[in-house]
Order: structure tokens, then C-alpha cells, then sequence
């Protein structure tokens, strides 16, 4: 079969730099090319496998309905299930949500494990809702996707804005309707309901096991390393608490209104007690300030981007001081950013590795769910860091291998698997 990426016109170079869907097309594109996708495989990778968009209405407490927007984008089921998170927030969008979900098929096979990709959104805004709202929303939303998702046919999980109760609620609405407890539907939930032990601190753990691999490359060691984290939830309160005990400097932390910095380092576990105390880093004793762009340029060892979506841009790269780019947050850099990184030498940690322990402990959760048999946290953990280790192994020698960087050798490794599963299906023929 042709090479369809022997025509230069049939590849990808997006237009807006920020559109996520774009960069994900871009490296997708720039890896199949190298791997000499064939045109019927490369059609079918290339897109999702199926969109659904929901109207859902809510009761809300002032007693009138609201009508919210949803969406769950299935990319991939070649190996398995469709897997991955579901977003709540004001700035969800369909292309958002495509790219999240075709990420999640990328970093599943990354890290080897038996999903394909899926994502979900609703254009919402938590912080303006009430429990009950949102547990409204949550329940009408799962029961308008009730048949297309299940432990055989997508997992979701929760991501940003969603946590433990939401997943309750999407487990509990799915049950309702299947008339028995159906636990494997979704994934970081509750630990008494079938959740994981060690699957809310796993993205964070995911991240340091990576960045304990990648500073070994740089003839570091923790002690001697310093960390800059963007962002303080999930991922990076957890990760920047996790490599502080285990001796990394974390100088910097931050949330979304802005950060705070000591050269002489940061007493991590002190600094997630004061912002939940007072919901903000502003005050914190013995630390300046500092922006969220002005983080970013900080002089350190590794710099974490656990936030958001397209922190680092071509306008900001040239400006980043890191040795190591560990990717906690999906999509952080854009694919302009990632030609200024290579040629001033940054060694990135990919986002579909660095932040896949999420997933991999995700995995494990449904596997215990599915055997009824629940393991030990410290079973959980050392599971992960053996999957960590060896798929950043595998991605640093394929890497050298192709001699590409470590993002196309993510994405080569990723595409190969899928296509080569796709290919003994035998399901496209
Ligand atoms: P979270 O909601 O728990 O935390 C997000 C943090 O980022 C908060 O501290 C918030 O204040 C900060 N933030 C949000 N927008 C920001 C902005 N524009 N600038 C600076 N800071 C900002 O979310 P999370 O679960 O930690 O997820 C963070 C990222 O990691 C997302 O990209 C998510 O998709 C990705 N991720 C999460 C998991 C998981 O298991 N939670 C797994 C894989 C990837």
C-alpha cells in the first residue's frame, strides 16, 4: 500500500496553534509519515471513531431547568474499551474533547495497557453549581450515554472539575439502569465502592517515577534536582508532594491565580495545608510571588506543566530555563513550542507517558473490580512503577533507535501498536 504521507500536502500543519485537535493532528501526522503508515490504517487512526453530543436538562435550585451541553468522543477501540476522563468546565469544547480522547488511545498503548481512547466534557462551571446541581447534571448526563459506555465498551474516570463523587454518581446512575452494581463502569471512585487504592495519588506518582528516570539520563539525583510544578491539584499538588518527600527541591508551586517561589526550596506538604485552608498560595510565609508565565521561566532541573492545555507556546519556549519538561498536564506544549524545545536541547518527558500512571492505576482498578479481589496500596504502587519504568525505557530506546525526540518516539511507538492491533483484527479488511 502507498505511503499516503509521501505527499506532503496530506500532512497536517495546523492553523491555530492552540486548537488541541490540531496538534494532536500535527504529530500524528509527522509520526505516521515515519512510520510509513499505510492510506486504509492512517484513515481510520486518524479520526474518532464516533462523536456524541448531549443536551442535558437540570433542575436547578432555583427551580427552573438549564440546559448544559455534553459530549463523550470514542477515538479508538482497536485494544479494548474506549477509557478516559470526563471534564467539567466553562471552556469545553468538541475539539478539545476529541483531542483529549485520541491522547487517551496514544497513552494507553504508550503504557501498554488493554483501552483504546475516549474523552468527555460538559460546558459548565462547577464552582457556580451546587452539589446537588451537579450531581443532577452527572446523573442525567450518564444516563443519556448509558448505551455507550460499561466496563466493555468505555470507562470513564474523572479529570478536571470531576473527583471520587462524581464517578459514585455515574457508577450508581448505571447500576440503576442495569438493575445490579455494576463497579467496573467507571474508574477513581471511591475505595469503599470498588475504588483503587494508590488511584488518586497515581497521576503524581506516574510523573515522579518518570522524572526519577529522566534526571538519571542527566546524571542527577533527587537531592541535587530542582522542580518547578504549574499547578496544585491532582496532579501536581500530589507529584510536587511526592518528590518533595522523596528529596527533590521543589522551589515553585501554583495554581491558577499565580505562584510562589523559594530558591532555597519549599516545604511542599505546608504548602497544599495553607492553600486548602485559604484556598489561595497568596500569603504563604517565606516565599515570593510569582506569576503563572513568569513560573514557567524559572531557572530549575525539571519544570512540570500539571495545569492546563497550551502553557508552553512558540512565544514562551525560547524563554523556558529546564533541563527536563515533565509533561503532567494532557497537552501542555504545542507543537511549535516542540521544535524550540528540541533545538535548545529540553529532553520532554511526553504527556502521554509522563502523565499515564493515571490511566495504568485506572487499569488496575478495573481489573480488581472485575476479579472482586482488591489489592494492597503497596501492590498498586509498585505495579505502576514498574509500568512507568519499563514503557520510559522503551520510549528512550526507540527513541534512539529512529533517532527522532521523544514526543514522535511516543507517538511512533503509540501508532505502531494500534495499527499493528488493527491489522490483526482484521476489522477494516
Ligand atoms: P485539578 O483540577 O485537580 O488541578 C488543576 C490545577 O491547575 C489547579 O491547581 C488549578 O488552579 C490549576 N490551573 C487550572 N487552570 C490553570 C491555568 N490556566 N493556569 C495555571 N494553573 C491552572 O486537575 P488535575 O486532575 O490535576 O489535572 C491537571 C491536568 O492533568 C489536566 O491537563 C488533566 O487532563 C491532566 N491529567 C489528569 C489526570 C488525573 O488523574 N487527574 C490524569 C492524566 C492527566
Amino acid at each position: 500500500m502507498a505511503n499516503p504521507m509521501a505527499d506532503e500536502s496530506r500532512r497536517f500543519v495546523g492553523s491555530d496553534e492552540k486548537n488541541p485537535f490540531e496538534a494532536m493532528s500535527e504529530r500524528f501526522d509527522r509520526a505516521a509519515q515515519l512510520l510509513g503508515l499505510d492510506a486504509d490504517l492512517y484513515a481510520v487512526m486518524r479520526v474518532p471513531s464516533r462523536e456524541i453530543k448531549v443536551y442535558i436538562p437540570v433542575r436547578m435550585d432555583s427551580g427552573h431547568i438549564q440546559v448544559f451541553e455534553g459530549y463523550r468522543v470514542q477515538h479508538n477501540f482497536a485494544r479494548g474499551p474506549a477509557k478516559g476522563g470526563i471534564r467539567y468546565a466553562p471552556d469545553v469544547n468538541l475539539d478539545e474533547v476529541k483531542a483529549l480522547s485520541a491522547w487517551m488511545t496514544w497513552k494507553c498503548a504508550v503504557v501498554n495497557v488493554p483501552f483504546g481512547g475516549g474523552k468527555g466534557g460538559i460546558i459548565c462551571d462547577p464552582s457556580q453549581m451546587s452539589l446537588g446541581e451537579l450531581e443532577r447534571l452527572t446523573r442525567r448526563y450518564t444516563a443519556e450515554l448509558i448505551d455507550f459506555i460499561g466496563p466493555d465498551k468505555d470507562v470513564p474516570a474523572p479529570d478536571m472539575n470531576t473527583n471520587e463523587q462524581t464517578m459514585a454518581w455515574v457508577m450508581d446512575t448505571y447500576s440503576m439502569h442495569a438493575r445490579h452494581t455494576v463497579n467496573a463502569v467507571v474508574t477513581g471512585k471511591p475505595v469503599g465502592l470498588g475504588g483503587s487504592l494508590g488511584r488518586r495519588e497515581a497521576t503524581g506518582r506516574g510523573v515522579m517515577f518518570t522524572v526519577n528516570e529522566a534526571i538519571k539520563l542527566h546524571s542527577l539525583t533527587p537531592d541535587k534536582t530542582t522542580v518547578v510544578v504549574q499547578g496544585s491539584g491532582n496532579v501536581g499538588g500530589i507529584g510536587a508532594e511526592l518528590m518533595h518527600a522523596a528529596g527533590y527541591k521543589v522551589v515553585a508551586i501554583s495554581d491558577i491565580f499565580g505562584g510562589i517561589y523559594n530558591k532555597n526550596g519549599l516545604n511542599i506538604p505546608d504548602v497544599l495545608k495553607y492553600l486548602h485552608a485559604n484556598k489561595t498560595l497568596e500569603g504563604f510565609a517565606g516565599a515570593d510571588r510569582v506569576g503563572n508565565s513568569e513560573l514557567l521561566e524559572l531557572e530549575c532541573d525539571v519544570l512540570a506543566p500539571c495545569a492546563t492545555e497550551n502553557q508552553i507556546t512558540s512565544a514562551n519556549a525560547g524563554k523556558l530555563k529546564c533541563k527536563i519538561l515533565a509533561e503532567g498536564a494532557n497537552g501542555p506544549t504545542t507543537p511549535k513550542a516542540d521544535k524550540i524545545l528540541h533545538d535548545n536541547g529540553i529532553f520532554v518527558i511526553p504527556d502521554i507517558l509522563c502523565n499515564a500512571g493515571g490511566v495504568t492505576v485506572s487499569y488496575f482498578e478495573w481489573v480488581q473490580d472485575r476479579m472482586g479481589y482488591f489489592w494492597s496500596e503497596a501492590q498498586v504502587n509498585s505495579r505502576l512503577e514498574e509500568k512507568m519504568v519499563a514503557s520510559f525505557s522503551e520510549l528512550v530506546h526507540y527513541s534512539e533507535k529512529h533517532q527522532v525526540d521523544s514526543r514522535t518516539a511516543a507517538y511512533m511507538l503509540a501508532i505502531d501498536r494500534v495499527a499493528y492491533d488493527t491489522r490483526m483484527r482484521g476489522i477494516y479488511a
